[in-house]
C-alpha cells in the first residue's frame, strides 16, 4: 500500500481529514481528448453535474475496514449483487483512486458490529471505475432497502450516503429515500446487476 492510500484510507476512515486541503482546481488535470471520449452525454454540452447528494451514516458504520470488493463469505442465503459505475468529477472526468467504502446489512437485516461482515472497502481504478460483489441487504424496521457509503478523493474531501433500490414499496415512507440516489437494477433473480455513477467534487 503506497502512502497516497494509506493516508486516504485514514483520513477517510477515521474521519479526521481537514476539508479541502489542495482545493479542487489544484488537483484536476486538463481535458485531453481521450479523457473526453470517456465523458458522459450529460457533459458532453460542457455543464457541470450535480453533485452526489449526501446522506446520513446513520449508527452503523465503524472504521477500518478490510479492503476488498467481494464481500460475499459463503455460507449466505442472500441474493447476490454486483454493484459496479465510475466516480467521475463534476465535469465527467473520471477519479482514479477514489477510496469507496461500503457498508450495510445482512440478509437479516443487521450490521455486524463485532466483525466485519459486509463492510470494505476499494480504491477505483484509472478509469474511475468501481465494483463490489455482495448480497442484497435486507430491510429492517424503519427503514428502507439500502447500502451505505463513504467516499473519498485524495485530498477531497469526505461524501457519506446511501444508494436506493428501485421498485422498494418502503421507498415512499423512508425519510432518507432520494430519488436521485437510486441504482440502476437489472440481471437475474439470482444475481443482481447494479450501476451507480457519483459525482463528487474533487
Ligand atoms: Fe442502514
Amino acid at each position: 500500500m503506497d502512502n497516497r492510500r494509506s493516508w486516504s484510507r485514514r483520513a477517510v476512515l477515521k474521519g479526521t481529514l481537514a476539508v479541502g486541503a489542495l482545493g479542487p482546481a489544484g488537483v484536476r488535470p486538463k481535458l485531453s481528448l481521450a479523457a473526453d471520449a470517456a465523458l458522459t452525454p450529460a457533459c458532453r454540452d460542457g455543464h457541470q453535474e450535480q453533485a452526489t447528494l449526501a446522506s446520513a451514516a446513520g449508527p452503523y458504520f465503524k472504521p477500518d475496514s478490510p479492503e476488498r470488493g467481494d464481500l460475499v463469505e459463503a455460507p449466505s442465503d442472500g441474493r447476490l449483487i454486483t454493484l459496479r459505475g465510475r466516480v467521475l468529477s463534476r465535469s465527467c472526468q473520471p477519479l482514479a483512486n477514489v477510496l469507496l467504502d461500503l457498508w450495510h446489512a445482512d440478509q437479516n437485516g443487521l450490521y455486524d458490529d463485532s466483525g466485519f461482515r459486509y463492510r470494505g472497502h476499494i480504491f477505483s481504478d484509472a478509469r474511475g471505475g468501481y465494483q463490489f460483489r455482495t448480497i442484497e441487504p435486507a430491510l429492517y424496521p424503519g427503514r428502507t432497502r439500502h447500502f451505505h457509503f463513504k467516499i473519498q478523493a485524495p485530498g477531497g474531501q469526505i461524501l457519506t450516503t446511501q444508494l436506493f433500490f428501485p421498485g422498494e414499496p418502503r421507498n415512499q415512507i423512508d425519510r432518507l429515500f432520494r430519488p436521485q440516489l437510486l441504482m440502476t437494477i437489472g440481471g437475474t433473480p439470482e444475481l443482481l446487476s447494479a450501476q451507480f455513477d457519483f459525482f463528487i467534487d474533487a
